[in-house]
């Protein structure tokens, strides 16, 4: 159970190829990351924490490797009721889906995020989550994308079920299921070259997030070009 892509670096994929590569061979060259970042990793950390009581009694596994993956496997066989952070490998990708849910004869696929909106980001997330483990053998019955309630406070005593929302993604997954199979394809394909592509900067470097190898990049650009592209919706 080799893999090459996680879900992050399949998300940076999507957004450019020049970032899938630089970020597997020159990660050096990467952009430090701002304190805002980290203050935003760790809000989605504890949130998904908090999730995970929506469907208590559950086994967490440990970082995403293949010793997780195996485990994973091995609760499914068991009929275990609920996984957190389930960690499946096909097709060269890693991804480890934050609830796994058994339901009847099957599971569902539960993905948390802390923000309260959905973006196009996390469809693709979904989308190559439900892809890898149905890849693995294992096809969800149903893929959820659960998001916060902005209207309800995340204290100690709120009613979980009330504090987010569930998005019912799973014929969207599917629909989606050969392109996602070629996505994984290109990138595989890119991560194989001897260089890097040659992609000039340009708005997808803002969308949807900043990438990290502006540092490097934009030196390319003059002051003026790299101002339009910063403030630009
Ligand atoms: S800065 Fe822009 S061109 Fe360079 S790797 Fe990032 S997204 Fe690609």
């Amino acid at each position: 159970m080799e893999y090459i892509l996680s879900k992050s670096t399949y998300i940076r994929g999507m957004q450019c190829f020049k970032s899938l590569y630089l970020n597997k061979f020159r990660p050096y060259l990467r952009d430090k990351i701002s304190e805002e970042q980290l203050a935003k990793f760790a809000r989605g950390h504890a949130v998904g924490k908090i999730a995970q009581q929506l469907f208590p009694g559950g086994i967490a596994l440990p970082r995403p490797g293949k010793s997780s993956a195996s485990k994973t496997a091995e609760l499914i066989e068991a009929g275990c009721p609920a996984i957190y952070e389930a960690c499946f490998i096909s097709d060269d990708v890693i991804v480890a889906l934050d609830i796994l849910v058994k339901e009847g004869n099957g599971y569902s696929a539960y993905e948390v995020k802390s923000s309260t909106a959905l973006s196009s980001v996390y469809f693709n997330d979904a989308f190559l989550q439900y892809h890898i483990i149905n890849g693995s053998g294992l096809k969800p019955v149903k893929f959820f994308l659960v998001h916060r309630n902005a209207d309800i406070e995340l204290t100690e005593e709120t009613d979980l079920n009330q504090a987010f929302i569930f998005t019912d993604v799973s014929a969207e997954c599917e629909k989606q299921e050969t392109f996602i199979g070629q996505n994984i394809e290109a990138m595989l394909e890119v991560l194989k070259r001897d260089k890097s592509p040659d992609i000039f900067p340009g708005e997808h470097c803002m969308k949807p997030y900043p990438c990290d190898f502006r540092g490097v990049c934009w030196k390319k650009l003059t002051k003026e070009e790299q101002e339009i592209l910063l403030n630009k919706d």
